[in-house]
Parts: C-alpha cells; sequence; structure tokens
C-alpha cells in the first residue's frame, strides 16, 4: 500500500473537508475493529494463531501500540455488553478513552443514560462523570518523606526489561526498583472532592511547616488541604493584582493618550469580565475556550489607529492572536508588527 501525500495540492476548504472527511472514516474504522475484536475474542481465534491473550495478538500480530490495544480491547469487551457503544464510537459521540473511563461503572440499568451523559467529554469531564457515578471516600491529608532516588540504570534497565504484560518477570525476584517519579494527581472523588498529589522540594516542605505554625490559632489541626487553599486564594489575588491589574478600589483611569499603546487598568479589567477568562475568538465551529495564555488583542489593531478601549479590545489566546494579526498585516507583515510593537498586550504587568 502507497499512501500519496496529495494534500498540498488542496486549497483551504478542500482541506478542511478532508481532514474532516478523514477523521470520520477513521472513527468507523476504529468501532469496526472494535465489534470485530469482540466476536474474535469471544472465539478466543489469538489462541491458534500462537498468542497467549488478546492484547498479545493485537501488540504482535496486528502491531497497535500497547496503548492502543488496551483501548481497543476495554471497548470490544464493554461493546459485547452494550452494543451501543459502538454507534457512539462511530459517530463521535463518545471517543476510546471515555469509554475506557466508564466501562467499569456501566450496568444494564444505567449505562444509556450514563453513555448519553458522556457524549462530547473530554477525559477530565469523563473522570467527573465516573466520580459521581462511585463517589470514592475523601483521602486523609499525608505529608511523607519519600525514600531517597538512587541512580542505578543497570537495575533500572533489568526491571523493565522484565516486564511485558503478557511475559511477567520469572526466576528470581528482581532487586527491589528504586521509587518511580512520581506524576501530580490531581482527581475527582466525588462530586466537589478531589484528590491533589504532589512532591515537593525540602523547601517547600519547611514554608507548609511555618505556616502551620503560624495558622495554628485558625487551623489548629495543620490540615495541608486547608494550608493550601489559603495559600492558593492568596496567590490567586496576588496573580489577579499583577495579571489585570485588578484592585479592591479601583482608581477611574484617565482616559489613554492618543497614540499610546498602553491600556488602561480599567480596560483590561472590563475586557477580562466581559470576556470571562477566555479567548474571545469565534470560528465556523464555535467560540475558542482556552483559558492559559491570553493576551488583550485589539479589534481593529493599534497600528491601524485602533484605540485602546473596552470596544476595541478583547481577549485572545496566543495562537488567535497571532492568527488575526496575520489575517490583517498578512504573515511577513505579521511577524515585523509583532518585532515592532509587540503583536499583543501581553496580560503581564506593564
Ligand atoms: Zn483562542
Amino acid at each position: 500500500m502507497k499512501i500519496i501525500h496529495a494534500s498540498a495540492q488542496l486549497n483551504d476548504k478542500e482541506l478542511l473537508a478532508e481532514v474532516k472527511r478523514l477523521a470520520e472514516h477513521e472513527r468507523v474504522a476504529t468501532a469496526d475493529l472494535i465489534a470485530t475484536l469482540a466476536e474474535f475474542d469471544a472465539r478466543r481465534l489469538y489462541l491458534g494463531e500462537g498468542c497467549s491473550s488478546l492484547f498479545s495478538y493485537c501488540t504482535h500480530a496486528l502491531h497497535l501500540s500497547e496503548h492502543a490495544a488496551y483501548g481497543r480491547i476495554e471497548a470490544a469487551r464493554a461493546a459485547r455488553r452494550h452494543p451501543v457503544i459502538l454507534d457512539m464510537l462511530a459517530t463521535g459521540l463518545v471517543n476510546l478513552t471515555t469509554v475506557c473511563l466508564l466501562a467499569p461503572h456501566l450496568t444494564e440499568e444505567n449505562h444509556v443514560e450514563v453513555l448519553h451523559a458522556a457524549h462530547y467529554k473530554s477525559k477530565r469531564e469523563a473522570e467527573h462523570l465516573v466520580a459521581s457515578l462511585r463517589p470514592q471516600p475523601a483521602v486523609p491529608s499525608v505529608v511523607r518523606k519519600l525514600p531517597a532516588r538512587v541512580s542505578s540504570p543497570a537495575r533500572g534497565a533489568a526491571t523493565s526489561a522484565a516486564r511485558t504484560p503478557d511475559n511477567p518477570p520469572v526466576g528470581r525476584p528482581a532487586p527491589a526498583a528504586e521509587p518511580p517519579a512520581r506524576l501530580p494527581v490531581v482527581a475527582p472523588l466525588a462530586p466537589e472532592r478531589y484528590k491533589v498529589q504532589f512532591t515537593v522540594t525540602r523547601e517547600t516542605y519547611d514554608k507548609l511547616r511555618r505556616a502551620q505554625d503560624l495558622l495554628r490559632h485558625t487551623i489548629p489541626t495543620g490540615d495541608p488541604a486547608a494550608i493550601f487553599d489559603r495559600a492558593l486564594t492568596l496567590l490567586l489575588k496576588e496573580a489577579e493584582r499583577t495579571k489585570l491589574a485588578a484592585s479592591a478600589r479601583p482608581r477611574v483611569s484617565a482616559p489613554p493618550k492618543e497614540g499610546s499603546r498602553h491600556l488602561p487598568a480599567a480596560v483590561k479589567r472590563e475586557v477580562w469580565a466581559r470576556d470571562a477568562g477566555q479567548c474571545a475568538f469565534v470560528g465556523t465551529h464555535g467560540r475558542c475556550t482556552e483559558h492559559g495564555f491570553l493576551e488583550f488583542h485589539h479589534v481593529v489593531p493599534f497600528a491601524a489607529g485602533g484605540p485602546a478601549t473596552t470596544e476595541n479590545i478583547q481577549l485572545r489566546c496566543r495562537g488567535h492572536n497571532g492568527y488575526e494579526a496575520e489575517l490583517f498585516f498578512g504573515p511577513l507583515l505579521a511577524r515585523e508588527e509583532a518585532a515592532v510593537f509587540g503583536c499583543s498586550t501581553r496580560s503581564r504587568p506593564g
């Protein structure tokens, strides 16, 4: 099979249509594969092919990545119990990640309602759905010293080579592996309750201890969760003050001087509140959902005489701010404009 890349010959409109067509094609093909794997699994045909499990067959014979194999097998087994999943995957109402997260919690009674609630949900939203189905008890606040990490490449290589899903370590037990790097965890436990876990340095730990001591009269237990909340409240206030020039008693700003690129603090505050701290670019598919890396964007560009007023300023993510500069100035001029003026007014102070 030869893949021919004709996409460079397509105009923008054709390319957009082609990407949509191919994504749909891929969804249908994946749902077909999952339906067929479900039957293949039920007949245990992988055994005759020399594989001990469907996972082994998918990775060794079909050359799927472990992640891809896992997702398709989970979905195949869930689809045997609830065939409606196949249509939802084919039409894109739910994706594989969502199905894998929900599968252990689907029952004959709840699956229609739960899968309906999962339409077009992101992974994070699906995790919230799972938390509402199976609320977990709150975890206790824990501050624990981790064992020191010892660098030992030989040992790490030995243990990682020995462990594959179908080839568990045999013979002598591997020596105790060094503690794995812990990734931060922010996971919903139940509606309105989250587990947050991360590793901090000695310096941060000392700060926590000092905060516990200083706040003992209001937080007698020294609960790190309560201190974390207080610290974040202060941090947000500070970040908003510097980023948005917010203030408890906003002063009336003088109107911007003609020709000045300076954005008055009042304009920043009003724009941020009006656009709800979210990129306000609206494309054919709807409004951009980005909340990070936001910049203050001149609707009528500054270079074209656009004033620094609430009406002419909107929030944009970095991508859309650059995109609109290119639409207005063309790619080359947009870069020059960015170089000369700093293409946008970043939400940094100053
Ligand atoms: Zn955007």
